[in-house]
């Protein structure tokens, strides 16, 4: 028998050797919850592409959000689905908007823990884009600039209501400066920005649509989200938003794009977000639900992934689920 100098495995000879030389742990802090919020309802909704998930009434947003905190989570990221859209996505910016009381309500019941809200149009326009659109005969165009400042008064409006960050995830150029610019000016210098950075035009949003009543009704989102096949340009727009302003950086979707999220953060090293995003849920559901996977373990592995790739908080569907199963 060789006398072998070095025996990896004398580091996962027991559980106690394991759990000490681990080099990445996953706990309550690491999760952000989406909640979907719909002017229209008046009960919760079940999500059917989202098994488990559902849209909130605004009455009962403070009640979740509470049972979230209550467990052990840090934060909550809220949608809103308005009652009414137009072209002008009045509703993302409106005083008495869906989200601008969702917060007001959340903050009212939980004033100390954090609320971060999407900033985009797509929900509140009747078209489904992220942006204002103009149409040329066959052409539709997304414009920047006029939707960077509806972007800038939604995030306003958010700040007014009590949100702790706002999340810009239309993709739009300039937008964080705008929204920085915009929040300094109306003295709401506390509230951060969790950008979009790199935000790549995914197959995976499929269920997303449904949850958020997003859909575009003509044409789709390349020409401002990004190209899946493209890193290089991914961490030139995560460069620009940290020059304009951005408190924390946010990678979507996660899997497909692990490489991205790693280059985000060794390179930048700026608390790093990621967006486990609904048709990765839905496909281990569905997995789950075959029974190829026990779900709390297939969970864990892929968010062990995430954290590992770099992510200071991910945001994930299963966050409420997570408390438990991360607890040691
Ligand atoms: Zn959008």
């Amino acid at each position: 028998m060789r006398n072998l100098i070095h025996r990896p495995r004398r580091l996962r000879r027991s559980e106690g050797v394991r759990n000490l030389v681990r080099e990445t742990n996953l706990s309550a802090h690491d999760f952000v919850l989406p909640l979907f919020i719909s002017e229209k309802l008046r009960a919760p909704q079940a999500i059917t592409s989202m098994p488990g998930v559902f849209q909130l009434s605004p009455n009962d947003v403070a009640a979740e959000a509470r049972r979230a905190y209550d467990l052990g989570l840090q934060a909550v990221l809220l949608f809103g689905i308005p009652r009414e859209k137009d072209e002008k996505a009045s509703g993302a910016y409106a005083e008495n908007g869906v989200v601008q009381q969702a917060v007001r309500a959340i903050k009212a019941e939980c004033p100390q823990r954090v609320v971060i809200t999407d900033v985009c149009l797509c929900e509140y326009m009747s078209h489904g884009h992220c942006g204002v659109t103009r149409i040329d005969g066959e052409h539709f165009h997304v414009l920047n600039d006029e939707s960077v400042e509806l972007l800038a008064n939604t995030a306003v409006s958010h700040a007014a209501a009590g949100a702790d960050f706002v999340a810009p995830s239309d993709m739009m150029d300039g937008r964080i400066g705008a929204i920085r610019e915009a929040l300094d000016a109306h003295g709401f210098q506390e509230t951060g920005i969790m950008s979009y950075a790199a935000k790549f035009a995914s197959t995976f949003y499929g269920p997303f649509r449904e949850a958020a009543e997003s859909p575009p009704q003509f044409g789709d989102r390349r020409s401002y989200q990004m190209d899946s096949a493209n890193a290089q340009e991914a961490l030139r727009e995560v460069a620009l938003d940290i020059e304009e302003g951005a408190d924390i950086v946010l990678v979507k979707p996660a899997l497909p794009y692990l490489d991205i999220l790693w280059r985000v953060r060794e390179r930048f090293g700026k608390p790093t977000a990621v967006y486990h995003v609904s048709g990765e849920f839905a496909m281990v559901k569905a997995g789950v639900e075959k029974g190829y996977f026990e779900e709390s373990a297939v969970v864990l592995e892929i968010m062990t992934s995430l954290k590992r790739a770099g992510a200071d908080l991910i945001v994930t569907y299963w966050a409420k689920e997570l408390v438990g199963w991360t607890r040691p």
